[in-house]
């Protein structure tokens, strides 16, 4: 590698940027934070640019933004402080980066993740919701762009890796029968179904084998995590929602497997750890040290196999739905998973609720077709409404 890469790490104070910024600090001769954003903890985002000396940080607002960039100048930082959505999109876009990691949660990472594609950045995709919400339109901008699309998501890094390098040809000219989408099946998978509607946010935040963020913790729990990264293999590998099979995996240490028509079915595997798939990405096609441990088969043992309960994941069969519907549906379902999420992490609804949320939208929002970013996000706010009167009309 001939000059060290400058990376942007939107989403730098969540769980995959840390993860992100610990791969990036083991090798400073190839790669340097450019950009760090952060959208509440600034004390750690401060002590995040002291650490990484960034050349812009970006929060959310004016008022964050002045009490970030006295505190940087007091300790004789130069980075300079951005804010809001146009700051993201910026660092996003700006001439000089090469790499952008889109680590914001949710529908907010949205504008500035594909506007590190629409300057055809290499973007390291952990941000499943933006992809989800806008799915063609997503991988148009890549195509025209010259942008490289390289998923962070440790099933679909593990598809990418077990997929020969033309893929694109499509799945069908390069032998693939199936894919094969682990899922742990969270911290519920064997808890009876009426104690479901007792779980506290703790115990869906309690995974047994990841450490995440919380939002994407409730949507393991639910298995929506599932239905999102289900639609988001069909667009990343242009395979239709019947060629992806979700597949329980208690262990998580087969991060996902391709079956090939002559029988050969290929699997990554690897302990559970976000490293693993984020120094790949950085470095690919190359491969450098993740700092996580080898994997110990003597240790993991056993490797387990189930189909996944519809009735108690509710929510994979409704993203199923919106995968095959098309269009807005899958932003419909985003959005109002992602209201119904936020209302059962401030407890005001009960676990089984945020399916009975989701599915109460898909049923009163029309499937419209999604032709250009307006319809994305008219789609998401009229999901927001309505998931937002389930709410009221509940006393919430
Ligand atoms: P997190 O909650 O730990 O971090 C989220 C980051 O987004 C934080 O830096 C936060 O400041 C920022 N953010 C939140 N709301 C924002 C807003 N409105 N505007 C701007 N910034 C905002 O989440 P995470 O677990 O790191 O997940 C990040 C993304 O990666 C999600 O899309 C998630 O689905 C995906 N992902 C995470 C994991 C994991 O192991 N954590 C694995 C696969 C995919
Ligand atoms: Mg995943």
């Amino acid at each position: 590698m001939s000059r060290v890469q400058q990376v942007t790490v939107l989403g730098a104070t969540g769980s995959i940027g840390l993860s992100t910024l610990d791969v990036i600090a083991r090798h400073p001769e190839r790669y340097q934070a450019f950009a760090l954003s952060g959208f509440t903890r600034l004390v750690e985002l401060q002590a995040l640019c002291v650490k990484h000396r960034p050349r812009y940080a970006v929060v959310a607002d004016a008022a964050a933004g002045e009490a970030l960039q006295a505190a940087l100048q007091q300790v004789g930082l130069p980075t300079r402080v951005l804010v809001g959505e146009g700051g993201l999109c910026e660092v996003a876009a700006h001439p000089e980066v090469d790499a952008v990691m889109a680590a914001i949660v949710g529908a907010a990472g949205l504008k500035p993740t594909l506007a590190a594609v629409e300057a055809g950045k290499k973007v390291l995709l952990a941000n499943k919701e933006a992809l989800v919400m806008s799915g063609d339109l997503f991988i148009q901008a890549v195509r025209r762009s010259g942008a490289v699309l390289l998923p962070i998501d440790s099933e679909h890094n593990a598809i990418f890796q077990c997929l020969p390098g033309d893929y694109a040809r499509g799945l069908g000219a390069v032998g693939v029968r199936r894919i094969l989408l682990t899922a742990s099946g969270g911290p519920f998978r064997e808890t009876p179904l009426a104690e479901l509607e007792q779980v506290s946010p703790e115990q869906a935040c309690a995974h047994p084998n990841w450490s995440m963020g919380r939002k994407i913790s409730v949507d393991s729990a639910s298995m929506m995590n599932k239905g999102l990264e289900l639609i988001e293999a069909c667009w990343l590998f242009d395979a239709r929602p019947s060629q992806v099979e979700v597949v329980i995996h208690p262990q998580s240490v087969i991060h996902s497997l391709v079956d090939y028509v002559d029988g050969s079915v290929l699997a990554q595997l690897g302990n559970p750890d976000m490293r693993t798939p984020i120094a790949h990405a950085l470095a690919w096609p190359q491969r450098i040290d993740s700092g996580v441990a080898p994997l110990d088969l003597f240790a993991v043992a056993r490797l387990d196999f189930q189909r996944p309960d519809e009735q108690r994941f509710p929510c994979l069969r409704l993203a199923r739905q919106a995968a095959e519907a098309g269009g807005s549906a899958p932003a419909l379902l985003n959005a109002a998973n992602e209201v119904a999420v936020a209302a059962f992490l401030e407890r005001r609804i009960r676990f089984p609720e945020i399916a009975r949320i989701i599915d109460e939208v898909l049923n009163l929002a029309p499937v419209a077709a999604v032709e250009n970013l307006d319809a994305v996000l008219v789609a998401d706010a009229r999901a927001r409404v309505l998931a937002g009167e389930w709410l009221s009309r509940h006393g919430l």
